[in-house]
């Protein structure tokens, strides 16, 4: 049964430094990088807060592509704000400033069309709030949730308990061993399947994607690139495109999960060949198609040995 997705997460304004460039008040947040994959693929109807300072205009891309934008509501005060830089090191975010702002004093309250969906992703965001959509979407069919070192570290009881209610969790490396308290990701992924879940997706940067579940092991590469501008939103675009890929099918076998991941990665490739949404803003569903496809050919191999 494919449907409608809601997202939750964090809409901002980001100031980003990479060593090929620098820019300051980029569009950002894990909700709306989701939301410009996942659109590709299935209606998506986002719920998060702004504040006065933020430019809605640049988000009318996203409403042109049928996602639905009412959920975004203004609010007193200033938008989400995160500071980070990438060294060479592109796998790893170096977060220097979070300024929660009009996320503060928020609690999303969803409209029936949002409590209908029956696919729900939690992206990023203070897990409380993740919890408060949880308690009220009507019997989702599949719920996955995302998170990172600032919630782990300074929400975790409540981080676990919306663990403990969702289908899937997607995190990356680092922050899967820092939840898992775990060094080893095979290990560290099967500690997070004990606390509820039924599959957990690795983000390795630009060394892939792991999926765990029980008995089920798939490892998807990333695309090799040569010029790689900006990775910031790369893990909730991969996330889109998961999910839009989910939601657009409906069918959540194991092989469609493992589909879906490749689906991810493609978007995610897309996302860092330049800085903010600008690839993201001009890309279509057949590029992605097409990269779907190269991933394909990059992976073949004969199984015979001799
Ligand atoms: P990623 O896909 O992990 O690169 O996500 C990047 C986005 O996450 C940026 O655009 C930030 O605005 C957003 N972000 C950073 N820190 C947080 C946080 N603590 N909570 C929610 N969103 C965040």
């Amino acid at each position: 049964m494919s449907g409608d997705l809601l997202v939750v997460g964090s809409v901002a304004i980001d100031a980003v430094e990479t060593p090929f460039g620098r820019e300051d008040e980029a569009l950002g947040g894990s909700a709306l990088y989701f939301t410009a994959a996942a659109s590709l693929f299935a209606p998506v109807r986002l719920v998060a807060v702004v504040g006065e300072d933020f430019p809605t205009e640049r988000v009318a891309f996203l409403a042109e592509r049928g996602a639905d934008l009412s959920g975004l509501v203004r609010a007193e005060g200033r938008t989400f704000r995160w500071k980070g830089r990438y060294g060479f090191d592109l796998n790893e975010a170096h977060t220097l400033e979070t300024h929660l702002n009009v996320f503060e004093g928020f609690s999303p309250e969803l409209a029936p069309a949002h409590r209908a969906c029956p696919y729900v992703f939690l992206a990023n965001i203070d897990p409380d709030l993740q919890q408060r959509v949880l308690d009220q979407v009507e019997d989702p069919r599949f719920v996955a949730l995302d998170t990172m070192n600032f919630w782990i570290e300074g929400k975790r009881r409540s981080l676990l308990d919306a663990i403990a209610r969702v289908d899937m969790v997607v995190l990356n490396e680092a922050e899967a061993r820092m939840l898992a308290e775990e060094p080893n990701l095979v290990r560290a992924a099967q500690k997070i399947l004990s606390w509820g879940p039924n599959g957990v997706v690795v983000k390795r940067g630009e060394y892939g994607a792991m999926y765990f579940a029980d008995g089920h092991v798939f490892a998807a590469p990333a695309f090799p690139l040569e010029e790689v501008f900006d990775p910031t939103g790369a893990g909730d675009t991969f996330a889109g495109g998961m999910m839009g890929y989910l939601a657009s099918t409906g069918n959540l076998e194991p092989d469609n999960i493992r589909r879906a991941i490749v689906f991810g990665s493609a978007m995610a490739s897309f996302n860092v060949e330049d800085f903010s949404f600008r690839r993201l803003e001009r890309l279509t569903y057949d590029e992605v198609a097409s990269r779907y496809r190269q991933f394909k050919t990059l992976t073949e191999f004969e199984a015979e040995v001799g």
